[in-house]
Parts: C-alpha cells; structure tokens; sequence
C-alpha cells in the first residue's frame, strides 16, 4: 500500500531533520511506509557556485531575504514533479495560527509541501506568486520554519491510521474532534505517593462511572487552565 500522506519539505537546512526523522514514532511510521517525508535542499536551486540563496533587503534595512527567483523555482519543480501538487503550506509568523483542526484536517490529504523560511523570511513576491496557505505555530519569532515544520508534521502523522499503536489515542487527546477541549487527568502505579492518591473512581472498574468521572474532570480543568476553549469555535484562533 502507498504510504497515506507524502511530506515535501523545502529547507536551506535539512540537516535539523536528522534525529527527528530517526527516533520514536515517526522513525516507525517511514519504516512501514505509513507516511513518507522528503527533504529538498533549496541550495540546489542557486545558481552560483556560493549557493546563493538570499540578498538585502531593497530600502535597506537589517538581514536578509529569500530570493523570489530562487525559491519560486524550487517550489514549482518539487510541487509539479507528481502529482498531487498537494497544500502548500509556506511558515511565517504572521501566517494563520495550526492548531489541531487544521492538522485533522491536513491529514485527509494525500501530499503536502512546506516551505521554511530563513533569515529575514521571504521576499513578498512569494506569496503574491505561489499563493500558499501562510500558517504559524505561535506568536513568537524562531530562527527558521524548520521546527514549524516538524510540528506539523508530528501533529499529523498521529492522525493517519495504523500510526499510533492504539488507534483511540489521539480521539481524547486534548483539542481533537469532538473533544475540542482538554484530556482529563491520568494516573499510573503506584497508588500512592508521597501522600498523593489516585482517585479512587479510577481503581474501582466500573467503566461508566469511570467515563462519567473523565467526562467532567475533562470540562473542569478545561474550565480552569483554557475557558477560552469553551467560547464559541468562531472567536478561538487556535482552533484554526
Ligand atoms: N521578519 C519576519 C517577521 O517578523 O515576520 C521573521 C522572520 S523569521 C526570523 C525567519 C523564518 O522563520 C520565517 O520566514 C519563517 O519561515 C520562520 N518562522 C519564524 N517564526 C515562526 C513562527 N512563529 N511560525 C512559523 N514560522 C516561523
């Protein structure tokens, strides 16, 4: 069977990937070919025996910035090699906020592109030209769109099936479909510690009161460290 979804990742430095791609569930899911990822160094697509890929700013200014003529290209040759050419998904800061509807989303598709930014990002002509979906995963600045990228990518790849070994896992996880607010409290052995105790509904085996118990210990907490959750979906634009 072909793997369920293909990543294409755009990056001047494929080289973070190494141990992400390597260890856990993720280096399981390439070995059984559920998910498929592919790194495309855009150096390739310089022209210049420096493998220039960025030049200052017009108007001046501090950094640097990806050039249009380079990063066009590359997108255009990696998106059109097969098809699907797949969601475009380009890593900005001032893109829409992931959050895990949109990774449920994302993960009924079949390819999906992604390009990381550098340095000062990308030239505007960028997105004017290839008019992809600008996304963020928060309000803060990193370095590049690697780690965004591997957000995404972890995020979704629990949601294909025959990934996570107990395919219920992820449906209480916190904010997934139905749910859309926190998981409930879990415990392990031992029972006690340190005069801390399991509650006792979760030794007594009886599944429905245990559900019940979940249900409302799910709202309470979500009541107490996210009541934003509780808003209406439309106000929420981490629920994008
Ligand atoms: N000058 C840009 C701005 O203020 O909007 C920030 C550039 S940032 C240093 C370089 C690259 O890192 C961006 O082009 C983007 O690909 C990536 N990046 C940084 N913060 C990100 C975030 N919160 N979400 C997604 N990508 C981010």
């Amino acid at each position: 069977m072909p793997p369920a979804i293909r990543f294409d990742v755009l990056t001047l430095f494929p080289g973070i990937f190494e141990g992400f791609l390597s260890e856990s569930v993720l280096k399981g899911a390439l070995a059984t070919q559920k998910i498929e990822i592919r790194l495309h160094n855009m150096r390739d697509w310089a022209e210049d025996k420096h493998a220039t890929m960025d030049d200052r700013p017009f108007g001046g200014g501090p950094g640097m910035l990806l050039k249009v003529d380079r990063v066009v290209p590359a997108v255009e040759a990696i998106r059109y090699q097969q098809e699907p050419a797949g969601r475009l998904l380009m890593f900005t800061p001032q893109g829409h906020c992931f959050g895990q509807a949109f990774a449920e989303e994302l993960a009924a598709e079949q390819r999906i592109v992604m390009l990381c930014g550098r340095y000062e990002g990308f030239d505007e002509r960028v997105a004017e030209i290839l008019k992809p979906e600008e996304v963020s995963i928060g309000d803060y600045i990193l370095n590049g769109g690697e780690v965004a990228a591997m957000a995404v990518i972890e995020t979704v790849m629990r949601l294909i099936p025959g990934v996570l070994g107990d395919e219920n896992s992820h449906r209480f996880d916190s904010f997934s479909t139905g749910n859309r607010i926190l998981d409930c409290a879990h415990y392990t052995r031992p029972r006690e510690y340190r005069g801390f105790s399991v509650p006792e509904i979760l030794l007594s085996g009886n599944h429905a009161e245990i559900a019940k118990w979940r249900e409302e210990n799910s709202l309470q907490r979500t009541k107490e460290k996210r009541p934003d959750l509780l808003e209406p979906v439309f106000s929420d634009p981490t629920l994008r």
